[in-house]
């Protein structure tokens, strides 16, 4: 059996695998990437957070995403009805992007993988990872072809980056149980979006639905498709008119006015898709030789966009502790990277119970809302959540709170 070796061997070239290779090859480390798929493949999740644009940098792959022309996103809109709140990215606390950007993700993912290769990166496609075995000096990883060989990869350290395939928490037995929910999800593109037009044209929609906080995305790309979807609990699904999911999903059209309207022409490009159980955890981010990136390791809910952009994030730590081990620190994964990565997980963690639990919602819909709150918000859902200088982040959870009380008092005087 043909044995192949490198520095890090990588499952999976979506953005977390793709751009930490890249930063391992850069650095000077052999990287290989293991996909099972060929690219251009589809898959969702395509609205960014202005973080990415650092990570995209970092990995030497903005140059290459800024050529695709991708509509601009400057910020986000949430609407209920008449209730609307609009984020604009560059008023947000921390210093950093002010945009970034829609993307069709089979394009997008291409595009990274390509720059992946052309920064040295070797990509093994349509090949799967089937096998892994941790040994006291590295890791044996046995991949199969689609005619069903078997070769084997040996390297020192490798990174799980296998979005739902989550071959090692399989593998190593490290799933845990999500603390959520669970949700479905009911998704296509569409055409004949009704656009709003100039500067808001990129932002997305977060269109609030009557019950339990179901809520609609409209996301607009570039090629003049949009990426529409509901998020619910499965028997509010159960519940929508229709006998097919195209038609649940153009029900739930109906259920929110600027959704209505804004979709009152929508064709769907392909039928509804359905997903569910999307929401992950494991036990542990790191052990022996192995660090679990993005979806394989934990993912909460689309609602704030932050899966890419969480993707990249734990892409670029992982890439730059593994750097400084292989030039021969002594790392403690634990504090330099599971605890790091707990610390974005957590917020986000927050603003997704507080978003269902309405508590969000009723910030976001507050009007008379101090500058400063606005701003330290602003920044979270921008993806800067490793700021301790923003109070929202230090104590994310007291300051959800607070400000969901204080909102809520607002909002009766108001009415009385
Ligand atoms: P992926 O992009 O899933 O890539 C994993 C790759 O690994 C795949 O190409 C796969 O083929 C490969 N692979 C799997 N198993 C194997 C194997 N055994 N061997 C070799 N290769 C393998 N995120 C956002 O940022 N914005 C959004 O608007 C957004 N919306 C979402 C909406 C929904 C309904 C859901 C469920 C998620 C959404 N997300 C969103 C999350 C986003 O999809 C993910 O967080 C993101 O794709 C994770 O990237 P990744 O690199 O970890 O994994």
């Amino acid at each position: 059996m043909a044995v192949k070796t490198c520095d890090v061997l990588i499952i999976g070239a979506g953005p977390a695998g793709s751009s930490a290779a890249a930063l391992m090859q850069r650095a000077g480390f052999d990287a290989v990437i293991v996909e099972k798929q060929k690219f251009p493949r589809f898959v969702i999740g395509e609205s960014l957070l202005p973080r990415c644009m650092d990570l995209l940098h970092e990995a030497g792959m903005l140059e290459a995403v800024e050529a695709r022309d991708y509509i601009i996103k400057n910020g986000a809109v949430f609407l209920k009805n008449e209730q609307q709140r609009t984020i604009n990215f560059n008023e947000k606390f921390t210093p950093g992007w002010g945009y970034t950007f829609q993307v069709p993700r089979d394009d997008f993912d291409q595009v990274l993988a390509d720059s992946a290769e052309k920064q040295g990166v070797e990509i093994i496609w349509q090949q799967t990872v089937t096998a892994v075995q941790l040994n006291s000096d590295g890791v044996m990883a046995t991949i199969e072809d689609k005619e069903g060989e078997t070769s084997v990869i040996s390297s020192r350290f490798i990174f799980d980056a296998s979005g739902y395939g989550r071959v090692l928490p399989t593998l190593l037995d490290l799933e845990a149980p999500s603390s959520l929910p669970l949700r479905y999800s009911v998704f296509t593109h569409i055409t004949g979006d009704i656009r709003p037009a100039g500067a808001e044209e990129g932002k997305i929609w977060i269109c609030v639905l009557p019950e339990e906080n179901s809520w609609l995305w409209i996301i607009p790309f570039a090629n003049g498709k949009t990426s529409v979807g509901l998020v619910a609990k499965p028997d509010f699904i159960e519940k929508l008119a229709g006998k097919n999911l195209d038609e649940k999903l153009k029900a739930a059209f109906q259920l929110e006015k600027n959704a209505k309207q804004r979709l009152a022409d929508a064709e769907f490009c392909f039928p509804a898709v359905k997903i569910d159980g999307y929401s992950t955890a494991v036990k542990q981010f790191t052990g022996q030789h192995y660090a679990l990136l993005g979806n394989a390791s934990e993912f909460l809910d689309p609602v704030f966009s932050s899966g890419v952009t969480l993707a990249m994030e734990s892409a670029n730590r992982a890439a730059k502790t593994l750097i400084r081990q292989f030039n021969g620190e002594d790392i403690d994964w634990d504090k330099e990277y599971s605890s790091y990565l707990a610390q974005g997980v957590e917020i986000f963690r927050t603003f997704v119970n507080a978003w269902y639990d309405d508590k969000l919602p009723t910030i976001f819909f507050s009007t008379n809302q101090p500058e400063n709150i606005r701003k330290q918000i602003c920044s979270i859902l921008a993806g800067y959540v490793w700021d301790d200088n923003n109070p929202c982040v230090r104590e994310h959870d007291r300051a959800v709170n607070n400000l969901a009380a204080a909102s809520a008092i607002m909002a009766e005087k108001k009415e009385s």
